[in-house]
């Protein structure tokens, strides 16, 4: 397994990186799930610097700050709603994964952690989509040295074990 990725079972807002990635939707304005966790976390000044934002495209990833949460920043992206895999949707997850990565190497960011973005409410399959994360991330981690590490933050241990399983098959 790489040894800059590492899969943790549990609740992002704890964790202790330079940035952890919201799976976000498309105004940047809170919503359920995970989104709806790490704002109540990080506290109203997320919310009014999203704000300022003005959204975000599906696909695209947008950085703040952290404020009350143990992370540095928060990285915004916006996964694509699962419409039977014909609408693009492996290409935006791939998208969101790239995107975050880019934002936090221009940030010189060393750790960041995702969740299993869109594969909540947005109904990505999750075997499908730990794939896409997995391979997205091994890629560039194969041709960037920032981040230097990646956490896959996974709130089942079902979902843990499908990104283990995809992670000591590379
Ligand atoms: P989406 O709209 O992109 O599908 P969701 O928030 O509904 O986003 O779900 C994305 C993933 O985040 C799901 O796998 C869900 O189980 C997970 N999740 C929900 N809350 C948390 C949390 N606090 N920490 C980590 N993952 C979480």
């Amino acid at each position: 397994m790489n040894e800059r990725i590492s899969v943790v079972t549990g609740d992002i807002t704890r964790l202790e990186v330079d940035a952890i990635v919201n799976a976000a939707n498309t105004s940047l304005l809170g919503g359920g799930g995970v989104d709806g966790a790490i704002h109540r976390a990080a506290g109203p000044e997320l919310l009014a610097e999203c704000r300022r934002l003005g959204g975000c495209p599906t696909g695209e990833a947008r950085i703040t700050g952290g404020y009350r949460l143990p992370a540095r920043h928060v990285i915004h992206t916006v996964g694509p709603v699962w419409r039977g895999g014909t609408h693009g949707e492996r290409e935006l997850l791939r998208s969101c994964y790239l995107n975050s990565l880019r934002l936090a190497e221009e940030n010189g960011l060393a750790s960041v952690a995702f969740p299993c973005i869109s594969t909540g409410v947005y109904g990505y399959p999750k075997a499908e989509a730990c794939e896409v994360a997995v391979d997205t991330v091994s890629e560039w981690l194969a041709s960037h040295e920032l981040p230097r590490e990646v956490v896959f933050c996974c709130f089942t241990d079902s979902d843990a074990a499908l990104y283990r399983a995809r992670l000591t098959r590379e």
